[in-house]
């Protein structure tokens, strides 16, 4: 089992190049108070964040998640994250996982109000269980996000393919879903189309190809969606990206959330209907995705 720990990063320049960054990491009591009362992180939820799952100390997808977290701090104007002094922060922090399955948090803030830096931390955490979604399934409904397929182009301040701190909203929508009589939400956007969870990817079966509403801004490109399309393509199934209309989830011959801790939960009901299993596969997926991968 895994307890609780944090580290401490002191960021360097993304273009800073050395071998080893431990005396940048600093272990701190993970339940003690750690960051000062100017942090703009709690105060504005003003900094970015990634959820890396961890099977028997190993890290799970690290570079997509150090890609993704480099390309939400851009997206923040946030300073670039050096990735090999968080692949190495990663790495301390696997060590003190222990067996079964566990959590690291990264964490990329943009620091104390008029400070010189940004505030950077890693965590680690044993992940809840989450058998019952993976093998019972989970209900959705389906929300509107109240944003058109084009709002992240025509307006690259809400950050809407960031993975920022800010996930009051995407918490709302699961406490609304729970309201509903469900476990989890489906974002669709304004103009009818589906997005992604409040916490997960969304992938669905439609006869004997997969296909998942295209990364162009206004979702995150899940880290475990690509392992899992990466997956089906070896079994020589056919994956794709699109925009797929509402109207498609609840006539999918199968659909499945996909996340980093979670793994793959297939959806059983979408507002209210019920949804086929594909049991077997699901079974299979969550085996993949709990196999060691980088
Ligand atoms: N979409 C959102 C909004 C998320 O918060 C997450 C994960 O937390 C995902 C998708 C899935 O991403 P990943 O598979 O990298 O965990």
């Amino acid at each position: 089992m895994t307890r609780r720990s944090a580290l401490m990063i002191d960021p360097v320049t993304a273009d800073e190049v050395r071998e080893d960054y431990a005396d940048t990491f600093t272990a701190v009591d993970a339940a003690a108070p750690a960051l000062s009362v100017g942090e703009l992180s709690t105060q504005r939820g003003d900094g970015v964040f990634e959820s890396i799952g961890v099977i028997d100390g190993h890290a799970q997808e690290v570079v997509p998640h150090l890609e993704r977290l480099a390309h939400s701090a851009a997206l923040c104007d946030l300073p670039q994250p050096n990735q090999e002094q968080w692949r190495q922060a990663v790495q301390a922090a696997a060590l003190l996982c222990g067996p079964g399955e566990a959590v690291i948090k990264l964490i990329l803030s943009r620091g104390v109000e008029h400070g010189p830096t940004p505030t950077a931390w890693v965590t680690t955490a044993p992940a809840a269980d989450f058998t019952s979604a993976r093998e019972q399934g989970v209900r959705v409904v389906t929300l509107d996000r109240g944003y058109d397929l084009r709002a992240a182009e025509r307006a690259p301040w809400l950050l809407l393919g960031a993975k920022t701190l800010s996930y009051a909203v995407n918490m709302a929508a699961i406490r609304e879903a729970h309201r509903r009589g469900a476990d989890d939400a489906v974002f669709l956007s304004s103009d009818g189309f589906v997005l992604e969870a409040p916490t997960a990817s969304l992938i669905l079966r439609i006869g004997d190809s997969f296909v998942t509403p295209a990364p162009n801004g206004g979702i995150l490109h899940g880290t475990t969606q690509l392992s899992v399309y990466d997956h089906l393509t070896s079994r020589g199934l056919e994956v794709g990206y699109a925009t797929i209309p509402a109207s498609d989830l609840s006539t999918a011959d199968a659909a499945w959330l996909v996340s980093s801790v979670r793994l793959a939960a297939p959806i059983t009901a979408v507002d209210g209907s019920p949804l086929p299993v594909d049991a077997a596969l699901t079974a299979e997926l969550n085996a993949y995705l709990l196999s060691p991968r980088d």
